[in-house]
């Protein structure tokens, strides 16, 4: 056999090795009918050709034998049409029509076989183009099936050759040739059909089963997954995942029939944002062009979605899409908010720092656009640390809550307010350019914030100071603005509280000025630039030096003797006046043990000084230092140092009294209440301020006052001190009036004193 052959052969055994496709049996069933109608015709037309030439009974039967066959095969290509075929009956139908095709060609070979030999020479040439016709045509019927085409080729093929064989043609050795190369012709004809035939069959069921995968993955995905599939078509009306809209979103199947998916969303959209959100998709939409990772908001709080659109258009069917939806609330929610609490206050929900400065450096960027004016107010309130202090944190923070409702509830809409922290509370403004609106609004807010609170029980009372700075004309920069209402607040709190101060460029400078201070001031603490100047203070009665006043100066290397009113409300903001009042009374208690035993010093103490958990200690290492009794230290407090924390300031004092130090109340009758704290500790003297013995010529309510204060003492039996006196009608005034001692330039000056120098003995 040659190559050739051999490789038919092979190809033949595998083609009946491997299992049959129902498709291959369809095609043969479907053209069944058809070729076994042109069998009969042919069979009819052949037989009536040896008919003509005289009745032959086996001719008949042979036809007969023709159309019953092909009856069978029409009759049973119908029915098999209306069963499907399975893998088991594939195999059986593939036998029965191998088998059908042997019989149909063995009824040819047979007719050949028994009409060739004896037919004229016409009939002869009309059985040879049969013969060829009928094995093309049975090539044609089952060239789906090989092993169904090679039965009916082979039998075909061995009845026509024993026709020839029999009839003994003298062109039976080209007859033989003709046939053989004819039949293998078609035999592989038949095989290159059956192989396109399978091939296409193959790639079809590998498309079905990779379309059945894909679509039991993209099944579980849509189910599984917060993402599904959408489409819409080109009227917007969803055409597919419209259940998971629902199913996700909450929707009602009324909501969603037939609307569009935009008037679905736009439904529920409450809010200009999310309408804006929705309007950002239809945008897209509109554009024609794939788009990823819209996000849509719509919803009211309580059932607020956010999705994820992504999507390109579906080829060929313009207006529509396709693509993936993803129900993003969940991660949406939580990173909003996260983003609260970055940029919110969780006690008073106001927008905090953070918020804030992006909004001033909004203002600052869009100030030269706009034509409306922005200020910034800094709210500190007066007092918060005392409600904190008497009542405990927790009513402080409901207080801070209360102020902060007060002042949203006066704020307009376009302003912002936010909680810096603490007591302080950030605004950014809109006001006419003229200082005078944006200082009225501050007013208001400070009346309002100044109104009576009542928080748990407490009647509250505070106020608040405010420092305004005007975006663009104060500063250009977030940092300028916020240093500069800054320095209008420390201006407000310094000029008494309770106002409103507008920066302006002074305060800068002043401010400055102040840094350097601070910075000298440090310097002068480590390197001991301070000496203490002394005043005497003298008894009444006798005019006679009982004690000194100890009065701090600095030597400041450049700037000389610098006093005290300078550079001690620095000490005190830095907290420096505890280190400074130190030395102070070390070196009071130093100089005081090398005076007469009967000689007294006063050490001015400074509120931030009492507050000090570390002054009793320092003042009872001072005495035990220097050897000091106890008695002849006196301790000077101001009314502004009982003002805070007054319980503890009390105990302070008590435990100083307690060591046998003498404790004064200085300034008497500059403050609100001084007659009050003279009920609430037993002080051991009282220094009348200057100002009322100054006046007390000129004005008889200053006389007035000192006459009381002078009787009252007397009656509580505290000594009594009048600061300030500089001419001797001044000194016999109050010598009249019962002061026990006296002191001022009459007396004589602060100054320095040696050990030498010490002086009993009224001078001049
Ligand atoms: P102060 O306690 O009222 O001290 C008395 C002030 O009155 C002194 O001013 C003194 O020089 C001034 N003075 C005394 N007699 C007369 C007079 O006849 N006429 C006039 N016009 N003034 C008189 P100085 O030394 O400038 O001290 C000012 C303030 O500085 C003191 O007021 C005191 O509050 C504070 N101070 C001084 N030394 C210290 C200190 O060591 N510690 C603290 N915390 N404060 C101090
Ligand atoms: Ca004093
Ligand atoms: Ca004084």
């Amino acid at each position: 056999m040659s190559d050739g052959s051999n490789r038919i052969m092979q190809h033949a055994q595998l083609f009946c090795a491997r299992a049959t496709y129902p498709d291959q049996i369809s095609a043969i069933q479907r053209v069944g009918p058809v070729v076994m109608a042109i069998n009969i015709l042919v069979v009819v037309a052949v037989s009536s050709l040896f008919i003509a030439d005289g009745l032959h009974a086996n001719v008949l039967i042979w036809a007969g034998v023709g159309i019953l066959l092909s009856v069978v095969g029409i009759v049973a290509a119908v029915k098999s049409r209306k069963t499907a075929l399975t893998q088991q009956s594939v195999e059986r139908a593939a036998h029965v029509l191998s088998l059908m095709a042997g019989f149909r060609a063995g009824h040819w070979a047979v007719g050949f076989f028994m009409l060739m030999p004896s037919a004229s020479t016409n009939n002869q040439m009309a059985l040879g183009w049969t013969l060829a016709g009928m094995l093309c045509g049975g090539n044609f019927a089952y060239g789906t099936l090989p092993r169904a085409a090679f039965a009916y080729l082979a039998v075909l093929y061995a009845g026509a050759i024993a026709t020839f064989i029999v009839m003994g043609s003298p062109i039976l050795g080209f007859l033989f040739v003709a046939i053989t190369l004819y039949v293998c012709f078609l035999s592989v004809s038949t095989l290159i059909n059956t192989q396109v035939l399978r091939s296409h069959i193959e790639s079809e069921m590998q498309l079905k089963d990779q379309n059945e995968f894909m679509g039991i993955v993209l099944k579980d995905f849509e189910e599984g997954a917060s993402d599904w599939l959408w489409e819409i078509g080109a009227d917007y009306k969803i055409t597919r995942g419209v259940e998971r809209f629902r199913q996700s979103f909450g929707f009602k199947n009324s909501e969603t029939q037939n609307q569009s998916l935009i008037a679905i969303l736009q439904s529920r959209s409450t809010t200009a944002e999310q309408c804006e959100s929705v309007a950002a998709l239809q945008k897209v939409l509109s554009d024609a062009q794939p788009f990823s990772e819209v996000i849509v908001h719509f919803g009211d709080k309580e059932n607020e979605v956010y999705c994820k659109f992504s999507a390109k258009p579906v080829a060929g069917s313009a207006g529509s899409w396709r693509g993936v939806v993803s129900n993003i609330t969940e991660t949406m929610v939580s990173q909003n908010r996260v983003n609260f609490l970055a940029f919110h206050d969780p006690l008073t929900g106001l927008p905090n720092r953070l918020f804030i400065k992006e909004r001033l450096d909004l203002a600052v960027a869009e100030h030269h656009t706009l034509t409306i004016e922005r200020w910034v107010m800094s709210v500190d309130l007066d007092g918060f640390k005392t409600v904190n202090d008497t009542y405990g944190h927790h009513t402080g923070d409901r207080l801070l809550v209360a102020v902060a409702r007060r002042m949203q509830s006066v704020l307009k809409p376009s302003d912002s307010i936010s909680r810096m922290g603490g007591d302080e509370f950030l605004l950014i403004c809109t006001a006419s350019a003229q200082q005078g609106a944006i200082e009225n609004y501050a007013a208001d807010l400070i009346n309002v914030i100044s109104q009576p609170y009542d928080v748990l029980g407490h009647k509250l009372v505070i106020g608040a100071s405010i420092g305004i700075a005007r975006v663009g004309l104060d500063g250009n920069t977030t940092t300028d603005i916020l240093r500069h209402v800054d320095l209008a607040l420390y201006r407000a709190k310094h000029e008494g509280r309770g106002i409103a101060c507008v920066f302006n460029v002074s305060m800068g400078i002043e401010m400055q000025k102040k840094r350097i201070l601070e910075t000298d001031l440090r310097r002068a603490v480590v390197e001991g630039q301070f000496v203490l100047h002394y005043q005497p203070i003298v008894s009444v009665a006798d005019t006679q030096i009982c004690g000194y006043e100890a009065l701090i100066r600095w030597q400041h290397p450049a700037q000389g003797l610098v006093p005290p009113l300078e550079f001690i409300p620095v000490a005190e903001e830095t907290g420096l006046i505890v280190q400074i009042g130190e030395w102070v009374i070390n070196e009071a208690c130093k100089q005081a043990i090398k005076w007469p035993s009967h000689v007294r010093v006063s050490v001015n103490l400074s509120p931030l000084q009492i507050r000090s958990p570390k002054l009793l200690n320092t003042v009872v290492k001072a005495l035990s230092d220097s050897g000091l009794r106890p008695g002849r230290l006196e301790m000077e407090v101001t009314e502004s140092a009982l003002l805070e924390q007054t319980d503890l300031v009390f105990t302070t004092l008590g435990n100083l009294k307690s060591l046998g130090v003498r404790i004064g109340l200085d300034d008497f009758g500059t403050g609100y209440s001084s007659l009050g704290y003279l009920h609430k500790f037993a002080f051991d003297n009282i220094k009348i301020d200057r100002s009322f013995v100054q006046a007390m010529a000129s004005r008889p309510q200053s006389a007035a006052v000192v006459k009381a204060v002078l009787m009252l003492a007397e009656d509580l039996g505290i000594s009594t001190t009048a600061e300030g006196i500089e001419t001797v009608e001044q000194f016999n005034a109050l010598k009249s009036r019962g002061c026990n001692e006296a002191q001022g330039y009459y007396f004589g000056r602060p100054m320095a004193i040696s050990n030498d120098e010490v002086q009993t003995k009224l001078v001049g």
